[in-house]
């Protein structure tokens, strides 16, 4: 696409359905396709990157399609003029739905858009507003000038440049701020909000920016048809967009058109075939597109288009000469109570069971304190309340002298405290590069309208240079355009480290950061802890190493069964007779 460019595209839209030798019939086809396509292509937002499933873009559609129907028919407006209208309509819609749905999670939230779905479909059936199961005639075709958009050969150049309308916003949307976070979902909820993306704010963008696909969608279904009724909006072509989406590749846009395309086509191929073959009439297409969706899932579950396309990174340029990010001013390091972090009688109850127990501690600017345990000690869990992933039972956790109580995890990290995970969280298929953007989410501000218009092209740049430096920094630079995933798993967790310290950190809390490096890899990231110490961060490693974090801790606190068992210096605990039998067997 960027060799031929946009404007070609958008020239060919208009030439190509002149061309002498194609049939009618299946330009008419291809104008159905398109509009499909812009439906799919909002799922690709929405259910391939952002992870929900919807049964209920053709409602969205639906609202489009009789806003449009209303205001020229009845009003008399122009349709160029009611285009904003339908797409406004179609994304306050689903603004309002999704406060109510988006809260749902899985499968929950699939039945949740079934259920306003069918909804729907009985309002626009049985309300006189609406035209009831008749609908609205008469809509006035496109227009310019004298004009009138009838022919399908005309209409398959607004249709198409549509469809590169509907490709560019989305491509802008998702290579953006706003895009990522709506990617980050899919690394799971809680890493997104532990780098402080607004996760039901993602969430509700991508339903909107869905929605308004398909509310373009419909708008362009009512001046193409000239008339609207229930039917095209309700549960069964909204299954047929999500299988439009699934069997395409749900995370490409061009899966969502190559599904547009095979289903249309089948569906239409199906429609005759099928009562002929089978002596009857009956929609029985449905039957062979759920057989067709359960098949696919089987054969291809990412869809048709990974397999047409063997995914070649996209290699992203970085300048590194943009303006850097400005820089958090570190406490000055004190070893002598200064301390950024002071835990006090911290608890947390899983049910019967107390992870942490009355757990006291405290961490300065400049410091390593390793926090050591045998398994299930409490130690993760102890992240999890220092960073807001989870709510304490009891106790206190102040941070430069503020208290933690109630706060979520985006604003804990606001503040200045960024995590690795034992588990990793990353988002498996995004570049490593842009996993280590998402820690850098809060020291950009560009919204979606900004990344749409690629207005945030400077901003990026500055997010992607802090990035790349930080990726540097943790030795990892050569693989900044490879999947996360296709790294080893002790390097993905150097990659958690760089994402942490995109977010330009007081405190960096890392959750067995050494584990299945190699010896010189570890020799490496003692380094990198050492440099960060002397720059002022303060730094809480758990780590099952002991070598390592014996070297390289100032303090070790102590856990066993969620309670502090002892404190000190490394070279005073090791001679600790309870730490001794409690964890670290008998010296040797
Ligand atoms: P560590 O990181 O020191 O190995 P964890 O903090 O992961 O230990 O776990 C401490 C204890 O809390 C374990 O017994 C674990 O099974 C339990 N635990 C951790 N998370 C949960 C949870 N979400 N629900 C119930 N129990 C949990
Ligand atoms: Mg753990």
């Amino acid at each position: 696409m960027r060799r031929f460019g946009w404007v070609g595209a958008a020239a060919l839209a208009v030439a190509l359905p002149w061309l002498p030798f194609l049939p009618p019939f299946w330009i008419t086809l291809a104008n159905y396709i398109g509009i499909a396509s812009v439906v799919a292509i909002g799922l690709v937002v929405l259910t391939g990157v952002g992870g929900m499933t919807s049964f209920g873009q053709a409602s969205f559609m639906g609202f489009g399609a009789y806003t449009t129907a209303i205001l020229s028919t009845q009003w008399g407006i122009s349709p160029w003029l009611t285009l904003p209208a339908s797409l406004a309509v179609a994304g306050i819609a689903a603004w309002l739905i999704g406060q109510v749905t988006l809260r749902l999670s899985g499968h929950y939230l699939a039945v949740g858009t079934i259920a306003w779905s069918v909804a729907l479909y009985y309002t626009f059936a049985n309300l006189d507003f609406f035209g009831r199961n008749d609908g609205i005639s008469g809509i006035p075709p496109l227009a310019i000038g004298g004009f009138r958009f009838i022919d399908p050969r005309a209409t398959f150049a607004v249709v198409w440049i549509g469809v590169l309308a509907s490709v560019l916003a989305t491509r802008n949307l998702l290579d953006s701020r706003a895009g990522r976070a709506i990617r980050a979902l899919s690394g799971g909820s809680v890493a997104a909000a532990s780098f402080g993306v607004n996760t039901a704010r993602a969430r509700s963008l991508a339903f909107v920016h869905a929605a308004v696909l398909a509310g373009f969608a419909g708008w362009l279904y009512a001046h193409m048809q000239r008339s609207v009724n229930p039917t095209p909006f309700g549960l069964n072509a909204s299954i047929e967009y999500l299988l439009m989406a699934v069997v395409g590749g749900a995370a490409h846009i061009p899966g969502a058109i190559i599904g547009a395309a095979l289903v249309t086509v089948v569906n239409d191929q199906l429609q005759d075939l099928l009562p002929r073959l089978l002596g009857q009439s009956g929609n029985f297409e449905t039957i062979v597109f759920g057989i067709v969706l359960v098949a696919t899932l089987q054969a291809a579950p990412r869809g048709i288009w990974p397999l047409l396309a063997r995914a070649r990174p996209r290699h992203r340029d970085i300048q590194p000469d943009a303006p850097p990010l400005p820089h958090r001013a570190l406490p000055t390091p004190n070893l002598t109570g200064g301390e950024v972090l002071d835990v006090r009688g911290l608890s947390k109850n899983f049910g019967g069971l107390a992870a942490v127990s009355d757990l006291g501690f405290t961490l300065a600017s400049g410091e390593i304190v390793g926090l050591i345990g045998p398994n299930g000690a409490g130690k993760s869990t102890t992240f999890n309340l220092l960073t807001g992933v989870a709510e304490p039972s009891g106790g206190e956790i102040r941070f430069l002298g503020r208290s933690l109580a109630g706060l979520p995890a985006r604003a804990i990290a606001r503040l200045g405290i960024a995590r690795s995970f034992q588990h990793v969280k990353l988002v498996p298929a995004m570049p490593v590069i842009e996993n280590v953007a998402i820690g850098a989410h809060l020291r950009g501000h560009a919204g979606a309208i900004a990344a749409l218009l690629r207005l945030d092209r400077a901003e990026e740049a500055r997010l992607f240079a802090e990035s790349a430096r930080q990726l540097a920094r943790v030795g990892l630079a050569e693989h900044a355009d490879r999947p996360a995933t296709e790294l080893a798993l002790g390097q993905q967790r150097i990659v958690e480290i760089a994402r942490a310290l995109a977010l330009d950190p007081v405190a960096l809390l890392l959750d067995e950061p050494a584990a299945g490096l190699r010896h010189a890899e570890k020799q490496a990231l003692a380094t990198l802890l050492r440099q960060l110490r002397a720059d002022g961060v303060a730094v809480l490693l758990v780590e099952h190493d002991m070598d390592f974090v014996m070297t390289l801790a100032d303090r070790l606190v102590v856990m066993d069964f969620g309670t502090r068992l002892a404190e000190g210096r490394p070279h005073d605990v090791r001679e600790n007779p309870a730490v001794i039998e409690a964890y670290l067997g008998a010296p040797g």
